[in-house]
């Protein structure tokens, strides 16, 4: 099975895909974690010339082909073998960060962005997405108080943006409320990381 988690900055995806991935793995489940854009070589090249604070005429368009480009050769490379080989993928970050980020808060359109997307995944969409739901303020004010967060390029940009990101998640909790599911993130990390256990588990029953 695919999960990936979603959501703006600060919403604890990421510590919790990891304390999630040792939890499942102590259950006995058999599970990958990786993380986008990166994961393998090639993609967390690509990720850094995305993230270099000093690329800052990288275009619009440019930087959503270097997602898609980087989401396929880690698809193909990563995530594609371990579901082959029976294992639950856990991966922070994929397709819909993109129609949030790209499509949705840079203006590129939702529509767009999905069209160089399929080109890059095909048919490979999650079997099951997890949408990290707090107001960007707060997921803001989470990673400003974290002196140990690595930062990047995209990290500068304006609370208005922030906005607009989880307003395009929102869209697309809607539009695929069959796939997307939505966390209340604005809890302490325990409460998350249950409800995150509690859904995946019934998830994988099903
Ligand atoms: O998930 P993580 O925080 O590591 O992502 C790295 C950076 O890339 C973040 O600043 C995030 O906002 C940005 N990003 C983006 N568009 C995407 C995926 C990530 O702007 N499609
Ligand atoms: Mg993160």
């Amino acid at each position: 099975q695919f999960i990936t988690f979603e959501g703006g900055e600060g919403a604890g995806k990421t510590s919790i895909l990891h304390s999630l991935n040792k939890k499942l793995s102590d259950l006995g489940f058999d599970v990958l974690a990786t993380r986008e854009p990166g994961g393998i070589e090639i993609a967390e090249k690509i990720r850094k010339i995305i993230l270099d604070p000093e690329n800052t005429e990288m275009e619009k368009r440019t930087e959503a082909l270097l997602f898609a480009a980087a989401r396929r050769q880690h698809l193909i490379q990563k995530v594609l073998p371990a579901l082959k080989a029976g294992k639950i993928v856990l991966c922070d970050r994929f397709i819909d960060s993109s129609l949030a980020y790209q499509g949705h808060a840079q203006g590129l359109g939702i529509d767009e962005v999905f069209t160089i997307n399929q080109f890059a995944i095909k048919d490979c969409m999650p079997d099951l997405t997890l949408f990290f739901d707090i107001e960007p303020k707060k997921g803001l004010e989470r990673i400003s108080a974290n002196k140990d967060r690595e930062r990047n390029r995209l990290d500068m940009e304006k609370v208005y943006f922030h906005e607009q990101v989880y307003d395009g998640y929102q869209i697309l909790a809607d539009r695929f409320p069959d796939r997307i599911h939505t966390i209340n993130a604005d809890q302490t990390i325990e409460q998350v990381e249950k409800a995150v256990l509690n859904y995946i588990i019934s998830f994988l029953q099903k």
